[in-house]
């Protein structure tokens, strides 16, 4: 079994376990691998295990390996920081964004999603970690936000992102889950229907599956160390 296969296994036996903890089903969190700076040969080494979702931080390296593997049938995410002037190549090559985090991005990707495409699946990125972080909208922010992209044409909102700080404090980190859950939940009262919570990481998956999230981002877990 190559490495890759062995650590897909293990991190798909993690997230089993930690549904199961929760009392969660399997199926309520999906994996997406991030193959950022690794090259279309792993990506394609996970596919072959059965993988189907990765994850991107960079566009022009991501473009060249969604050239690389048009055959296989993959599902690709942005995950990296996103300017309003690079949003085309995202727009037209991508399946899910899960880096917005202002309205205009979100503008952008809408004008440029071509129309034979399908609608593109955007999170909204959440800073659930105060003074401490700079990425995300302010969590009094995501309901005007929200609403205001899920009535974009060309997009879909399925939910909420979020990077918490990196800490050791694992209460600390399960209140930073916990706010995007709590976040998501005010947002489907108020007439949103979100779907997705995207939070987790190799580190801390178990941790954002016991507080809901229904998709982890894992890179070194599956690929080695960057
Ligand atoms: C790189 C990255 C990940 C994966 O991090 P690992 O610790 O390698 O699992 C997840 N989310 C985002 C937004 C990233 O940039």
């Amino acid at each position: 079994m190559t490495s890759i296969a062995a650590n897909l296994q293990a991190v798909n036996a993690r997230i089993a376990a930690a549904c199961a903890a929760a009392g969660r089903g399997r199926e309520s969190v999906s994996l997406l691998a991030v193959s950022k700076t690794w090259p279309a040969t792993a990506v394609r080494a996970a596919a072959e295990c059965g993988q189907r979702a990765f994850g991107e931080s960079y566009v022009q390296e991501a473009a060249a390996k969604i050239d690389a593997l048009a055959d296989a049938g993959l599902e690709w995410h942005f995950i990296g920081p996103l300017q309003s002037n690079k949003t085309r190549p995202v727009a037209e090559r991508f399946d899910w964004v899960h880096s917005v985090e202002r309205l205009k991005v979100a503008q952008r990707l809408a004008e440029q999603r071509p129309a034979n495409l399908p609608p593109l699946n955007v999170c909204l990125q959440v800073n659930v970690s105060g003074e401490a972080s700079k990425s995300g909208c302010a969590p009094h922010e995501a309901m005007p936000l929200a609403r205001a992209i899920a009535a974009l044409p060309g997009l879909r909102l399925r939910g909420l992102m979020a990077i918490p700080e990196p800490t050791d404090d694992l209460g600390l980190l399960r209140g930073r889950f916990a706010l995007l859950r709590q976040l998501r939940d005010e947002l489907n009262a108020g007439g949103l229907a979100l779907d997705t919570l995207s939070m987790g990481m190799s580190g801390d998956l178990e941790c954002a599956i016991a507080e809901g999230a229904t998709l982890v981002r894992v890179g070194t877990a599956v690929f080695g160390e960057r």
